[in-house]
């Protein structure tokens, strides 16, 4: 069976990044304030510390962490 044949049937459809909505802060909680001044470290491309991926890991570590989920630390 030729490849097209087999792909032509499976849509792929997958989410840009900057798809995702950006984390909230929420107001008087300390781990988000601290979350959200690294995010603005690592996020900066003149910043020394700039790392795309740590923004975003740091981003998923926002939105969870009220939940009661860790990022994985
Ligand atoms: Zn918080």
């Amino acid at each position: 069976m030729a490849l097209e044949t087999v792909l032509s049937d499976v849509p792929i459809t997958l989410p840009y990044p900057w798809d995702y909505p950006a984390a909230e802060p929420k107001q008087g909680c300390a781990e988000c304030v601290a979350i959200t001044r690294q995010i603005n470290r690592v996020e900066r491309p003149n910043s020394p510390d700039y790392d795309p991926s740590k923004a975003s890991d740091l981003r998923v570590r926002m939105r969870r962490h009220h939940d009661g989920q860790g990022a994985g630390e």
